[in-house]
């Protein structure tokens, strides 16, 4: 029997893995596929504390928390696995879409201020300045947000896949988990080639726990949002800041001249690969934006899918007594994760809900993050 079985080998049950691994228990990790195909690896990456929120809430005070667990943990993932996860300090412009956006770009600087005096409006020269001339926005409101830096989402999923190799944590990969039935103590876990055991069990199976857990709560408002993005080269575009527009198209610069391009949503469509609609939508906004743009070369594309709820707040909760859910994490989940992970290792570990999660139920509340949808 083990001690834990996480089922989800994304962010969130890999980063609560790697906190429980601190302690002498004994852990498994499953999941339906191999590494790599998922939401965790195909993220932009940004860690946009400040960007995703118009108003004070709960989710807001975590996330600019996890925002600052990235330095060190970059530190020491390098140090445990090797791997660089390729954190960049550039901060972020948000950038109104349309002068109609103006307004909520203007608001929410006023809402940010109250916390970070170093966000700034930026009037059109100052963009100009930062973005090396390449960012254009006639008569569009923009401001700049430090600390929304970024890393590179795909090689901090490695990095956590590395750390719990080599932790020995028992990863146990194309297996899917189709029940979870109550045992007296914990819980049997029945997958498609063997029915494990385990004192307590975690769903953080992204876009699908819902449908995992639908005997243990039938009314899951957990669903997917599919993204599309693209990976552009252009070896002279000096532009280090990464560009985020209100519709939700945004620029990411990342290393070796590549800018990651991103994204489009989609409602409850679990379809995999990049459309010729979402393609021509992201590259039409990128470039309507930054100009020089169109003369990178397209390297890659590929498509992810976040998992939403119904309020737009992530649930993290207990379903039953030592079965518990972690979803829910939308557009934030890479950010979210190391904060999620602390706590959750600690919730599982001692049976000590952090009182900080008490709004994350699964009966959902009101809304508080900024919904884009095209
Ligand atoms: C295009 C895109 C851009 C994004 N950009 C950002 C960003 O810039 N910043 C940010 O913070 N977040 C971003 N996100 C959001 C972030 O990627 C997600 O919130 C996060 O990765 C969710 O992690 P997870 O571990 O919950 O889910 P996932 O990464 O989806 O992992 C869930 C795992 O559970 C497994 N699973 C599901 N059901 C079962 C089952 N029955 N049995 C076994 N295994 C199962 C799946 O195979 C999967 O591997 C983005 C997402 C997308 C798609």
């Amino acid at each position: 029997m083990y001690d834990v079985i996480i089922i989800g080998s994304g962010v969130m049950g890999m980063s609560i893995a790697r906190e429980l691994s601190k302690s002498d228990i004994k852990i498994a990790v499953i999941d339906r596929d191999i590494p790599g195909k998922h939401a965790s690896f195909k993220a932009g990456g940004m860690l946009g504390a400040q960007n995703e929120f118009t108003e004070d809430s709960d989710l807001f005070h975590i996330a600019r928390q996890a925002q600052e667990m990235f330095e060190p943990l970059r530190d020491s993932l390098l140090d445990e696995v090797g791997l660089d996860i390729e954190y960049l300090d550039s901060g972020l412009i948000k950038l109104a879409s349309s002068i109609d956006d103006n307004a909520s770009v203007e608001k929410q600087y006023k809402f940010l201020q109250q916390y970070n005096r170093a966000v700034e409006l930026l009037p059109a020269k100052s963009l100009k300045e930062r973005t090396n001339g390449n960012v254009i926005s006639d008569n569009l409101s923009a401001m700049y947000i430090p600390n929304d830096n970024q890393i590179n989402a795909n090689k901090y999923t490695k990095a956590l896949l590395k750390s719990l190799e080599q932790r020995g944590i028992h990863r146990i990969y194309n297996t899917e988990v189709s029940d979870i039935t109550p045992l007296n103590p914990g819980y049997r876990v029945v997958t498609d080639t063997d029915v494990l055991t385990a004192e307590k069990v975690v769903v953080a199976g992204g876009a699908w726990s819902g449908k995992l857990l639908s005997h243990h709560m039938p009314n899951s408002s957990v669903t997917g949002v599919k993204g599309e993005v693209l990976l552009v080269e252009h070896p002279n575009l000096s532009l280090e800041t990464t560009l985020f527009t209100t519709n939700g198209c945004y620029v990411v610069p990342k290393m070796k001249n590549r800018y990651l391009i991103g994204a489009t949503s989609y409602f409850d469509d679990y379809s995999v690969g990049v459309s010729q609609l979402g393609k021509k939508w992201l590259l039409q906004q990128a470039t309507m934006h930054i100009p020089n743009l169109r003369d990178g070369k397209l390297i890659n594309q590929w498509s992810g899918i976040r998992p939403y709820t119904s309020g737009e707040k992530p649930i993290m909760d207990e379903v039953a007594k030592h079965l518990f859910i972690i979803s829910g994490h939308y557009r934030n989940g890479i950010l979210l994760s190391p904060y999620v992970g602390k706590w959750m290792g600690d919730w599982i570990q001692y049976d000590r809900k952090p009182e900080q999660f008490a709004d994350f139920i699964i009966e959902r509340g009101k809304t508080n993050e900024v919904h884009y949808k095209r």
